[in-house]
C-alpha cells in the first residue's frame, strides 16, 4: 500500500554489504553462483573490490593469507553446498595455520534442508563447518546481520586468530526491513584483537631462565611474523645477542644473513641450546614435537610465547609460559633487558657461527652450477640472487623438493614476504596465496612451485591474466611428484608419479594472454624473472629441470610408512 511506498527499505544483500564496509572490508576473494551471485555484482558496484577465482579452494586460500599479511580476516565468499566445501578446507587450513578468515556461504532454505527434502544444493553446512574453525554462525534475520558480522570478525581475529563460518541462507538476501532499523543495526568492531598482557611474574620467570642459559636459542614462528611487532623483535635478538632460527614463514622477520641467525647451524642449535625461547612458534611436528634426536640429550628449558594459553605443555614441559600478545610479550621482556644484561657465553657464538659459516661455504658453489637440464640447487641459486637484489618482492612457495631445498637456499630480508604451505604442509596454496599477496600488497610476486604442487591451483593462472597482477610463476619442472623416473614395473600406464613428459605449463600463460617462457640453464631463468618482474606482467617460466633430480617427498621422507612385506 501507500505506507510502503513511502517506507524506504533496505535488505539483505545491502546489509551484509553495508556491515562489511562499516568494518573496513575492502576486498572478498570467491567464486560466484547460486545464491551469491547478485551479491557480489552488487559488493562490486558498491565499492568491494570482488575478486572472482575458477575454484573456491583457491578463493580461499587468497583469503586466508590475506588475512595473515593484513592482520584483518580475509573474506571468501562461495555457493552452497559443493563450494562451500571446496571452501572449507581453506577455512580448515587457515584455522590450523592461525590465520583469520572469514568464510561466507550461500545456503539452501532452512525448512527444507532441516526436513532433508531434497533442496537444490542441500546440506547443513554450519554443523559441517564448525569442528573445523574458530566459530561458526548462522543468520536467519536481516536484523541480526550487522551483529553476526562484528560476531565474525571478533572471532576471526582475536585471541588466537583462525577461520570463521558465516552461514547465511538464500532467503537471507532478499529479507528486507526499513533502511533506518537497518542502518541502526549495523556494529562497528571496537579493538577487534585487544592487546594481550602478560603477567609481570610471568615476565620475571621468562627472564630469569633466559639470563640463566649458557647456549640460549630464540625461535621465531609466523605467529612472530604475523603480530607486526618487528621492531620489538629485532631490539630483543640485538639486545640480548641471541642467535635466532626462523620458521619457514618467519623468515625475513630479521634478515636470514643477520650476524645472530643461525639458520645455517640449525642442527646443531636445537641439538646443543640448553634454553630455547619460542616466540609464535608451536612445538610440533615441524621442530620434532621438541623431543627426540633432533633435540639432543643435554636437559633442555623452553620459555614460551604465545596468545593461546592451551598451547603450553602441549608436548614437553614448559618452564616459563608467556602467555600474551607478542608484542606485549617482546615489549614486557625488553624492559629487562638493558644495557647490564650479560652477553650469551662467547664459545656458544662463536660455535654457532663456526657451523654456520661451514655449512653456507659447503653449499655456495651448488648455487653456482650453470648446467642444463637444471638441478635443483642451480635453479634456486639464481632464484637466491632475484630476492637479494628485489627484497620486496613475496615470494610463494611450495611442492616437495622445490619447497624443502628454496627454504634453506632461499635468503628473506623482510618480515612477511616468504608464504608456503605451513603448518600441515598442504599442496595447492600456490596462486590463491600469489593473487591475494599481489592484491594485498601492490609488490611483484615470485612463485617457486613444484610442477606437482602447481596442478592444485593451475587453473588460477586465467585469473591471474585476468586481473593483470605482477605475479612471476616459476615451475620446477622435474616431469613428476618428487622425480619424473619412477617405471611402473607391469608396463601398460605410466608409474603414479609421473606426469606427462616434457610439457610445456609456459604455454597454460599464453592461452590467457600473460607470457610463457621456456628456460633449460639458471642464466636464462634469472634473466626471464627479471624480465617478468621488471615488466609486471603475468608470466610463467617453464624450469627445465633434471626428472632425475629431487628425492621421494623432500625433506620428509621420513614421514612416510614403509612396507616390511616385499611380495615375489
Ligand atoms: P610456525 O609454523 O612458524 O612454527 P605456528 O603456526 O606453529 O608457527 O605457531 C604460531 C603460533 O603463534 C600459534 O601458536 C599462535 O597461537 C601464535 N600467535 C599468533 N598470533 C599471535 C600473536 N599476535 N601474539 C602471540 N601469539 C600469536
Ligand atoms: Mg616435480
Amino acid at each position: 500500500g501507500d505506507n510502503a511506498d513511502e517506507q524506504e527499505l533496505t535488505d539483505g544483500f545491502h546489509l551484509i554489504i553495508d556491515a562489511l564496509k562499516l568494518n573496513g572490508v575492502e576486498t572478498i576473494y570467491g567464486v560466484p553462483g547460486i545464491p551469491i551471485t547478485d551479491f557480489g555484482r552488487m559488493a562490486q558496484a558498491a565499492g568491494i573490490r570482488v575478486i572472482s577465482f575458477r575454484h573456491e579452494q583457491n578463493a580461499g586460500n587468497a583469503a586466508a593469507i590475506a588475512g595473515y599479511l593484513t592482520k584483518k580476516p580475509g573474506i571468501c565468499l562461495t555457493v552452497s553446498a559443493p563450494g562451500f566445501l571446496n571452501g572449507l578446507t581453506a577455512l580448515a587450513n587457515a584455522t590450523t595455520n592461525c590465520f583469520p578468515m572469514i568464510l561466507i556461504s550461500g545456503s539452501s532454505e532452512r525448512e527444507i534442508v532441516d526436513l532433508q527434502q531434497g533442496d537444490y544444493e542441500e546440506m547443513d553446512q554450519l554443523a559441517i563447518a564448525k569442528p573445523l574453525c574458530k566459530a561458526a554462525f548462522r543468520v536467519l534475520h536481516a536484523a541480526d546481520i550487522g551483529i553476526a558480522v562484528a560476531r565474525a570478525i571478533r572471532a576471526a581475529v582475536s585471541g588466537r586468530p583462525g577461520g570463521v563460518y558465516l552461514d547465511l541462507p538464500a532467503k537471507l538476501f532478499s529479507q528486507t526491513m526499513d533502511a533506518k532499523a537497518g542502518e541502526k543495526s549495523l556494529v562497528k568492531v571496537i579493538d577487534a584483537a585487544p592487546a594481550q598482557i602478560p603477567a609481570p611474574s610471568a615476565v620475571k620467570r621468562a627472564l630469569d631462565v633466559l639470563k640463566s642459559a649458557k647456549r640460549p636459542l630464540i625461535i621465531f614462528g609466523k605467529g612472530a611474523a604475523y603480530a607486526q611487532a618487528d621492531d620489538e623483535i629485532r631490539a630483543l635478538v640485538e639486545k640480548s645477542g641471541i642467535p635466532f632460527l626462523q620458521m619457514s614463514m618467519a623468515k625475513g622477520l630479521l634478515p636470514d644473513t643477520h650476524p645472530q641467525s643461525a639458520g645455517a647451524a640449525r642442527s646443531t642449535v636445537l641439538k646443543d641450546s640448553d634454553v630455547v625461547m619460542l616466540v609464535g612458534a608451536r612445538l610440533n611436528w615441524l621442530l620434532s614435537h621438541g623431543k627426540g634426536k633432533t633435540w639432543g640429550d643435554a636437559p633442555k628449558k623452553f620459555i614460551q610465547i604465545d596468545i593461546e594459553p592451551k598451547e603450553m605443555d602441549s608436548n614437553v614441559e614448559i618452564v616459563a609460559p608467556l602467555v600474551g600478545d607478542i608484542g606485549s610479550c617482546v615489549s614486557a621482556l625488553l624492559e629487562g633487558i638493558d644495557g647490564n644484561w650479560p652477553a650469551p657465553p662467547a664459545d656458544w657464538i662463536s660455535t654457532v657461527n663456526a657451523k654456520r659459516d661451514e655449512n653456507i661455504a659447503k653449499m655456495a658453489p651448488r648455487l653456482m652450477k650453470n648446467s642444463s637440464p637444471m638441478d635443483f640447487h642451480g635453479a634456486l641459486g639464481a632464484l637466491r640472487t632475484v630476492i637479494k637484489e628485489r627484497p620486496d618482492a613475496i615470494l610463494v612457495n611450495e611442492g616437495a623438493n622445490t619447497l624443502d631445498l628454496a627454504r634453506g637456499i632461499i635468503d628473506m630480508y623482510q618480515p612477511r614476504k616468504r608464504l608456503d604451505v605451513g603448518t600441515w604442509g598442504v599442496m595447492g596454496i600456490g596462486m590463491g596465496f600469489a593473487v591475494a599477496a599481489a592484491i594485498e600488497t601492490g609488490k611483484p610476486v615470485l612463485a617457486v612451485e613444484g610442477d606437482s604442487a602447481f596442478g592444485f591451483s593451475g587453473m588460477e593462472v586465467e585469473t591471474i591474466c585476468r586481473y593483470n597482477l605482477p605475479v612471476c610463476i616459476v615451475i620446477f619442472n622435474n616431469n613428476g611428484i618428487y622425480r619424473g623416473t619412477d617405471v611402473n614395473p607391469l608396463g601398460g600406464d605410466v608409474a603414479t608419479t609421473v606426469f606427462v613428459e616434457n610439457a610445456r605449463y609456459d604455454r597454460m600463460m599464453e592461452a590467457f594472454g600473460g607470457v610463457g617462457v621456456n628456460v633449460t640453464t639458471p642464466d636464462e631463468l634469472k634473466r626471464a624473472v627479471d624480465a617478468a618482474m621488471n615488466s609486471g606482467k603475468p608470466t610463467l617460466i617453464n624450469a627445465v629441470i633434471d626428472p632425475a633430480a629431487g628425492t621421494e617427498s623432500g625433506r620428509i621422507g621420513n614421514l612416510n610408512p614403509q612396507s616390511v612385506v616385499r611380495k615375489k
